[in-house]
């Protein structure tokens, strides 16, 4: 299949493209575009052959169901079957931007999409390119990361290209995404609100708008959890990068001498990154190994916006293994650890502070 790549330099003058994208939509085809969380990998939410195009090109499970995208509130009407109170107050604070929501699905939204559900997911992206599309293509866009399923989610065009270059019918390249995760998919169907993915916008963000939010349970589990995610996508193997990955945590100190003390062991044999940060970046420069720094640990949104990029980076420079470190989890720090872990198929080491101490 022949893609065609558009670059989006001025949104006010690059109209065609933003018209040619929006009629590949509607005709059935299949758009890659940028929002402010990752790329996404769009086609008419509607149409379930245009859907299938998409589990197509991404080799995505059919289980796993899609977010919809929309570019005008009202939109949200023809989609879901109820409006609970609850969402209104969050829409009105979160969108658009980087907030997924789960709502009792209308009729109108085929099964194809939500995997058989009886619950639909959908976001109002804020991203000035992602919005223009959708409202060129006049129907709401389904729009799962623009990656082949597995790999680290695509922050830029760049990555969209490598994976699905001749498997979809347009790439639009609108620069890097300012935030560099996915969505926070929040359930609003039950008495109180579920996070199922941490993303964009923290559970502290929601709480100081709504009061309390839960922690799907099954977020906190490792691999062999009884719990089973109740956003299905949640269960399989993602964001891995071809190398291996091993993520250290403890407090600082520890975690850099025992990446230190992993690496020197090695005998040369295994190609090793370290996936630092700023704080902690130069403790490597006698070791013998490709570092780099993911961003600064006092501004986990700059870790957010860079570590799907650092991961990608690491396998065009063929490394075996990366040693990531542990960042806190708080804040935007959740969503960092959900997916680092993820990464890493929950291979996890504690290093332990000298001393005894336990943190
Ligand atoms: P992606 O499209 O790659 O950003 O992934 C979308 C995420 O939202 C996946 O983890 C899905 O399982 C989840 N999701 C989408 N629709 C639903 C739904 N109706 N109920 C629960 N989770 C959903
Ligand atoms: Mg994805």
């Amino acid at each position: 299949m022949k893609t065609i790549i558009e670059k989006i330099e001025n949104i006010k003058t690059d109209h065609q493209i933003i018209r040619r994208a929006g009629e590949i939509l509607l005709s059935g085809g299949t758009v890659a575009f940028p929002t402010e969380t990752v790329y996404g990998l769009g086609a008419n939410a509607l149409d379930p052959s245009s859907i299938k195009k998409i589990f197509k090109a991404k080799g995505r499970p059919s289980d796993n169901p899609l977010i919809v995208h929309i570019a005008d509130l009202a939109d949200i009407d023809s989609l879901v079957s109820k409006i609970p109170p609850i969402a209104k107050t969050l829409m009105e604070h979160f969108w658009p931007g980087a907030l997924t929501l789960i709502f009792s699905k209308s009729s109108k939204v085929p099964y194809e999409i939500t995997g058989g559900l009886d619950t639909v997911a959908i976001r109002f992206p804020v991203h000035p390119i992602a919005q223009e599309i959708i409202k060129a293509a006049g129907v709401p866009i389904a729009a799962p990361s623009a990656n082949l399923s597995g790999k680290p989610s695509p922050t830029k065009a760049a990555h969209v290209i490598e994976d699905l270059k001749g498997k979809v019918d347009m790439i639009v390249d609108g620069g890097a995404a300012s935030i560099g995760l996915e969505s926070t998919v929040l359930d609003i169907t039950g008495k109180i609100p579920m996070i199922l993915r941490p993303g964009g916008v923290t559970k502290e963000m929601l709480e100081t708008v709504v009061g309390p939010i839960l922690m799907d349970p099954a977020l906190s589990q490792g691999q062999e959890q009884d719990f089973i995610p109740k956003a299905p996508g949640m269960k399989y193997k993602h964001y891995a990068p071809v190398a291996e990955v091993k993520v250290v945590m403890g407090e600082i100190n520890a975690v850099t001498e025992k990446i230190q003390e992993l690496t020197k062991k090695n005998k040369g044999n295994l190609k090793i990154g370290i996936m630092a940060t700023d704080q902690t970046r130069s403790s490597y420069d006698e070791i013998n190994a490709l570092v780099i720094s993911v961003g600064d640990r006092l501004h986990p949104e700059t870790i957010a916006n860079h570590l799907f990029d650092a991961l990608r980076w690491f396998d065009e420079q063929k490394v075996d293994l990366i040693y990531a470190e542990g960042i806190q989890e708080v804040q935007m720090g959740i969503a960092i650890m959900n997916r680092l872990i993820k990464a890493a198929g929950y291979q996890t080491i504690f290093a332990e502070s000298k001393g005894g101490e336990n943190k």
